[in-house]
């Protein structure tokens, strides 16, 4: 199956295959770079002078005050300096230097009990243990504090991935469906909610394994073809969602007391030659991982983020740090002079939403907005299908996306002509 991003460019959709493969975590970084302070995120006082060593999992950083969360060492090495730059998430950040020496996979003893731990104990543990919730880079501690107030019935894990290449989630769900329901289970009891699910929109490959593995009560399932996250939003659950990797990370720091020094993102697009979901330390370099996954083409635009969403990136010189779960290598944009709708029905045939893509489109140029979300827009997740397959060339999908940020919106509405 091919899918194309802008007219001219197309982007191979390999989701499934990729989420199925074994997480790929690299033999050996020479660096890692990790944020101890920064204008919009981490806030933290190094605890080590220069020159000092430092073990994989030791505390690096405590943070400013008593809602922050404290930075752990990556990887053992030696902490040679720091130093400033902008990170596209974080601003202007203060980094940490650690020149790696060895990488270890860590060696749990046997979990702990965590049956007696309170709702308090369960925060305190997701802030003593540095958690961040990859879904929106926010200390999880905080997000739980949070949900407590809004008293919460049911909490729910995020694995919904609706674009087109994230399969992070997934890849850490095959990876251990177990761990993550048992921490999800425990940022359940973290808010006194008395349901947890994991929710994702399904495919072929989640019907057949996830049943198989996460009892019914504990799946909250959604159609891929209309737009999950709204539903979600809809049943009352977003404001109670948090990511699939917070909650292993949970498990495992109430567990074995293992604090969260590293992420699984998607690094996929036309310019990675071997996509994959990775695991690496935080603090590596993108362009290392990028690297690793065969994006070395100069002319490649690398979007932090989906396909969508994502965040065109001015350099690749930056750590991977909480937060970041894909990244997508994507070929220069190419654009072309597009002609009238010769109305030949094609966008419509190969819209996977079964939309009609010129028909909202022509609505949408001639201002007729009124009536115009009966045509449902905001199902359309921009896959670009249409504006591909166009032969008059036009970019049918973008004017889909617009028409969906004035669905519901009457700006122009004549109302019924009456004869006076
Ligand atoms: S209308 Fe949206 S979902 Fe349908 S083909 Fe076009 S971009 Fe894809
Ligand atoms: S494919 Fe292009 S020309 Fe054909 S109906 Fe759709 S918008 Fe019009």
């Amino acid at each position: 199956m091919r899918i194309q991003k802008n007219r001219g460019t197309y982007l191979p959709y390999k989701k499934e295959p990729m989420a199925s493969l074994p997480l790929l975590r690299p033999d050996h970084i020479r660096q890692v770079i990790l944020p101890i302070f920064s204008e919009y995120g981490v806030q933290c006082r190094l605890l080590l002078e220069k020159d000092s060593p430092v073990s994989q999992g030791q505390l690096l950083a405590e943070p400013l005050d008593e809602k922050g969360t404290p930075v752990y060492s990556s990887v053992s090495g030696i902490l040679t300096d720091t130093y400033e730059a902008e990170h596209p998430l974080l601003g202007k950040t203060t980094y940490a230097i650690i020149e790696c020496m060895t990488m270890d996979e860590p060696e749990l003893d046997a979990p702990l009990d965590t049956e007696d731990l309170t709702a308090e104990e369960l925060v305190a543990i997701a802030r003593e243990y540095g958690i961040i919730d990859e879904i929106d880079g926010l200390p999880l501690a905080n997000k739980l504090e949070g949900m407590v107030d809004l008293y919460p019935t049911c909490i729910v894990a995020d694995a919904i991935e609706d674009q087109l290449y994230s399969c992070s989630a997934w890849a850490t769900l095959r990876e251990d469906y177990t761990q993550v329901l048992k921490g999800l289970r425990l940022a359940a009891r973290a808010i006194h909610a008395a349901e947890y699910k994991i929710a994702v929109a399904l495919t072929r490959v989640h019907e057949t394994e996830l049943k198989k593995e996460i009892p019914p009560e504990h799946l909250q399932t959604f159609e891929p073809d209309f737009y999950p996250h709204k539903e979600l939003d809809d049943l009352g659950l977003a404001p109670f969602s948090i990511g699939v990797q917070a909650c292993r990370a949970l498990y495992r720091a109430a567990s074995y007391k293992e604090p969260q020094t590293e992420g699984i993102l998607t690094i996929a697009g036309p310019a990675a030659s071997l996509p994959i979901n990775m695991r690496v330390p935080f603090g590596t370099s993108l362009r290392v991982a990028l690297e690793v996954c065969g994006v070395s083409d100069p002319s490649s635009e690398v979007l932090l983020g989906d396909s969508m969403t994502g965040l065109l990136l001015d350099s690749i010189d930056i750590p991977i740090v909480p937060g970041m779960t894909c990244i997508v290598g994507t070929d220069a944009v190419k654009t072309h002079a597009s002609s009238p709708c010769l109305n030949c029905g094609r966008c419509a045939k190969v819209c996977h939403k079964h939309l009609l893509p010129y028909e909202i489109a022509r609505r949408f140029e001639n201002n007729q907005y009124s009536g115009i979300d009966a045509f449902h827009p905001s199902a359309c997740d921009g896959c670009n299908a249409c504006s591909y397959i166009c032969p008059a060339k036009r970019n049918v999908s973008e004017l889909v996306l617009e028409a969906s940020t004035v669905a519901g919106v009457i700006l122009f509405d004549w109302g019924p002509h009456h004869d006076e």
